[in-house]
């Protein structure tokens, strides 16, 4: 009988060998053998078990979606296009120092600080950057280092890893803010812990997730921006204003824009394949205030989904402390944001297609699941 492939190895053949690797960081932290350099993920050592959660965790493996739509969300919710939705709004953090701080509305800035205020979790896991550019995830206990965690790059911040250190490390609850993928695997987490091991994943508390176009590989965009001379450490924050085909780069210097083009011929080869682009498997999603309304309407603003009953439960105390400003959102920008994000799902379909060779062999994706058959339109 042929011998089973370890999990470690069909991580390297099918996830990271092929380029599908998000970055996310799932995989790393569980045991020594797999780390971060720089924004990639790198094996250290061999190891040869068959049952490794690096490859249970992975949303780039096989993953029952059927199972995590059950486990996680009503029925009655969900949607082809963006997932389950309960609710769908605008809102923006009501304290004036939070919406400064943050990238559009400072929304996740001002829900992180109320769950920790209300001791609703024990720490925060943000992102932070060192002067090298790259971004790792952070702990914060406390509000100000929550606030200064405020703001994006458009770079990848292993936020599963650092949810596997903090679960390591301490013993109290946590919230994460996550990018789509790094919310399915924290979702696969909660589908697939071990019996021995549902205290750990009973202090993930709270995922809020960030919509996500793309990251960008930080080998190809150090290399554009210095064809352009602009020093990476300078870069404290990156946005892509509405209606505008360009990235800003907030440096102190000023803001220093690329074409949008060149920035994404910068993007992640595993993005490409990506169908998610508003966290399905989140509690709460946000992103820009990008529809249904003019560039000046919409600037400091969130398009924020409540997904699930943890995630209503903290949006109707935002409001009830007088933390998080609400607008019902206009219903063209509901239809806008499922048409954008159907167009994602079917040109990483094409782009999955293109790579197995096949339509029907979609490496990490199930061709019987009922909403990938209804973004192939069977
Ligand atoms: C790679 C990437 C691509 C994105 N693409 C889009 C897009 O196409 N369309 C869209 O509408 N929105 C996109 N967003 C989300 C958007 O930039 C804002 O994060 C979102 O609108 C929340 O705004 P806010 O004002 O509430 O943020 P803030 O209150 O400033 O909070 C942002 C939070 O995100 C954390 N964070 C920063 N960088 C990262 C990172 N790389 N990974 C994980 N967490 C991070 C911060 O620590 C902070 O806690 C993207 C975000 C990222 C990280
Ligand atoms: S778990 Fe995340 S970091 Fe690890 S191989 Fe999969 S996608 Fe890459
Ligand atoms: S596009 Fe998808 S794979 Fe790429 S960083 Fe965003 S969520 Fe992850």
């Amino acid at each position: 009988m042929a011998k089973r492939l370890s999990s470690q190895k069909l991580l390297k053949n099918n996830v990271l060998d092929t380029q599908l690797c998000t970055g996310c960081g799932a995989c790393v932290g569980l045991c020594p053998y797999q780390a971060i350099y720089n924004d990639r993920t790198v094996q250290l050592h061999y190891c040869d078990l068959t049952e490794g959660k690096c490859h249970v965790y992975c949303p780039r493996t096989p993953t029952d979606f059927e199972s995590l739509r059950q486990l996680l969300f009503d029925a009655k919710d969900l949607t082809p296009e963006i997932g389950a939705v309960k609710a769908y709004y605008l809102t923006r953090a009501v304290d004036p120092e939070i919406r400064e701080a943050g990238q559009h509305g400072g929304s996740v800035t001002a829900l992180m600080e109320l769950a920790l205020a209300e001791g609703l979790i024990h720490a925060a896991l943000v992102s932070s950057g060192n002067d090298q550019y790259l971004r790792y995830g952070t702990l914060a206990a406390d509000k100000n280092t929550i606030r200064k965690s405020a703001g994006v790059k458009f770079i990848v911040s292993p936020m599963a890893a650092a949810f596997n250190q903090f679960v390591r490390e301490y013993q109290g609850r946590a919230g994460v803010v996550a990018t789509p993928c790094q919310a399915l695997a924290l979702a696969k987490m909660k589908l697939n812990r071990d019996k021995d091991e549902t205290g750990k994943i009973k202090q993930l508390q709270l995922v809020i997730g960030l919509y996500c176009g793309w990251a960008l590989s930080v080998e190809k965009f150090s290399a554009l921006l210095a064809q352009k001379s602009i020093r990476i450490d300078d870069i404290k924050r990156m946005d892509i204003p509405a209606g505008k085909n360009i990235l800003e780069l907030y440096t102190a210097q000023g803001v220093k824009e690329i074409p949008l083009e060149e920035a994404q011929a910068c993007v992640r080869e595993a993005c490409n394949y990506c169908i998610d682009s508003t966290a399905e498997y989140a509690d709460i999603s946000v992103g820009a205030a990008r529809f249904g309304g003019t560039v000046d309407e919409q600037r400091g603003w969130n398009q924020l989904i409540v997904r699930s009953q943890r995630g209503k439960d903290l949006i109707d105390l935002a409001v009830k402390r007088g933390v998080l400003e609400i607008k019902e959102a206009p219903a063209e920008s509901l239809r806008q944001l499922k048409v954008a994000a159907m167009e994602k799902k079917k040109s990483a379909l094409k782009n999955i297609a293109r790579k197995s060779g096949s339509a029907k062999k979609l490496l990490y994706l199930d061709n019987r699941d009922v909403l990938v058959r209804r973004i192939l339109g069977v």
